[in-house]
């Protein structure tokens, strides 16, 4: 019951493939993201070993415990390789600890407490309060249509300052000391505080698809003959 090798025909167009986006798979809200991505129809691959981002053109970064998230990310040896893809221009969306995992600065993190540093954002670790731990509010999302985002908060982190070069979609007001940034993006960086994956509002993945299709128009087409569709570089 082998699977047959599937080998383009010599002389054949080469038609564009859709992006593949990689869910990284060690801890969270994983097979949320997977059906999102799949409900629109692109290549999915959960992400657990180096060798699984060699094939993905994106990657989303799920809720989970960013602490936890670290420790494993380290442990599997995807720590430097997702780092060095980021800085190579892999878009990415990160949601909630992915979040916290993509900005620049931690605060209340673990003293060991790393994260790729993808968006100029300083973002507090779980800072919406001891009671009242998560919550539901809906957002405007600036420049992406559609209504407001029903958004789902579970022990979420605040941003707390904004790099100039990022673009803020959507705030939230506390009634403490005003708005706070909820949902980010700097070049082809995303990240919200809350979770769309929870809600199936699509629109954030979507963006994400877009920026992964507009990054692999640029690259040299998948090799027709190398039969898997998985680049190294
Ligand atoms: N509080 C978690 C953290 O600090 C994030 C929670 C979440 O992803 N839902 O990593």
């Amino acid at each position: 019951m082998a699977a047959e090798p599937k080998r383009a025909a010599p002389g054949r167009a080469v038609v564009v493939a859709a992006p593949v986006i990689g869910v990284l798979a060690l801890q969270g809200d994983v097979s949320e993201h997977v059906g999102m991505l799949q409900a629109l129809g692109v290549g999915v691959a959960e992400v657990r070993l180096p060798r699984d981002l060699a094939g993905v053109d994106a990657l989303v970064l799920p809720g989970g415990e960013s602490t936890t998230l670290q420790l494993l990310l380290e442990a599997a040896g995807l720590r430097d390789v997702i780092a060095a893809r980021i800085a190579a221009g892999m878009p990415v969306l990160g949601t909630c600890a992915g979040m916290i995992l993509l900005a620049t600065t931690v605060l209340d993190g673990r003293p060991d407490q790393w994260s790729f540093g993808a968006i100029d954002l300083a973002v507090r670790r779980n800072a919406f309060g001891r009671q009242v731990a998560s919550f539901e509010e809906d957002l405007d999302l600036a420049g992406i249509g559609g209504g407001p985002l029903h958004a789902v908060f579970i022990r979420a982190p605040v941003v707390e300052t904004v790099g100039s070069g990022v673009e803020v979609l959507a705030t939230i007001s506390m009634s403490d000391d005003g708005a706070h940034p909820v949902a980010c993006r700097q070049g082809r960086v995303t990240v919200t505080a809350f979770h769309p994956e929870l809600v199936g509002d699509h629109r954030l993945h979507e963006l994400l698809v877009a920026d992964a299709a507009a990054v692999t128009a640029h690259q040299v087409p998948r090799s027709s003959g190398s039969g898997a569709g998985r680049r190294r570089h």
